[in-house]
């Protein structure tokens, strides 16, 4: 499914919040990587899923009313075996009943777990008086409390986006810090023109998360991605 009909279908649903695998596929159309993924239904699903991908896995909820996933209890990450699966997957439906009651569900992503790196996030958002803008800035509790966030308008080339990374606190974190090895900015500089190029070609998109990214230094995986559709 091409991502006019992933939005257009998610229109006429009625759905503001692309789910995270249709979200993919969006990015998978510019270039935008992210981990191998399954979406699946049933816990037998899960674990075909799951053995076919190879562990270590990530589980993680598909549901329109969490957003927020790791506050619902909603995200399991380094599960590493089969055994390990089928608990989690029985954990991440109880999890979210309790934190958020009795919710309609879509399913559950399975998804490979990637290797540690350097988180950040790169976002997107339309202004009314500049149009589409794309933010990059630190991971974690870093963009919440220091604000370390740069913008600018999209579409990007590559050498703004540089700039872009290059004003932040996070560059100094992706320059490698106590022996991590510094991070590929041309793959993450690569992965904001494309998310600029994102925006500038889905009007429909009005908000675009990607938190965290995961910029190693071999390249830079989206794996968590958000959209909202909206004018
Ligand atoms: P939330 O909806 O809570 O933001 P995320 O999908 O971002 O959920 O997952 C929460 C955290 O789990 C991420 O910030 C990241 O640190 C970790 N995580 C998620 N997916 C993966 C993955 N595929 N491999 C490794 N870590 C992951
Ligand atoms: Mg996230």
């Amino acid at each position: 499914m091409g991502y006019r009909e992933i939005i257009e279908r998610a229109i006429d649903t009625g759905r503001e919040v692309l789910p995270e695998h249709e979200a993919y596929q969006v990015c998978e159309e510019f270039g935008i990587a992210y981990p191998p993924t399954r979406f699946a239904t049933t816990r037998e699903e899960t674990v075909e899923a799951a053995e076919s991908l190879g562990y270590p896995v990530v589980l993680k909820i598909v549901s329109p009313a969490v957003v927020h996933k790791s506050d619902a209890g909603g995200v399991i990450v380094g599960i590493v075996s089969q055994s390990e699966l089928k608990d989690a997957y029985d954990l991440l439906f109880a999890n979210v009943k309790e934190k958020v009651g009795d919710v309609p569900i879509d399913g559950v992503l399975i998804q490979k777990a990637m290797p540690k790196a350097a988180e950040v996030v790169v976002g997107g958002l339309k202004d009314d008086l500049f149009g589409p803008v794309v933010m990059f800035g630190s991971g974690g509790i870093l963009v919440e409390i220091f604000k370390d966030v740069s913008f600018r308008l999209a579409p990007l080339d590559r050498d703004e986006a540089m700039r872009q990374i290059k004003e932040t606190k996070a560059y100094e974190i992706l320059k490698g810090v106590r022996g991590a090895p510094p991070s590929d900015l041309d793959a993450l500089a690569d992965l904001i023109v494309n998310a600029g190029k994102l925006l500038s070609a889905l009007p429909e998109i009005k908000e675009l998360d990607f938190n965290p990214v995961f910029a190693g230094s071999d390249g830079s995986v989206v794996v968590d991605a958000r959209m909202v559709i909206g004018s």
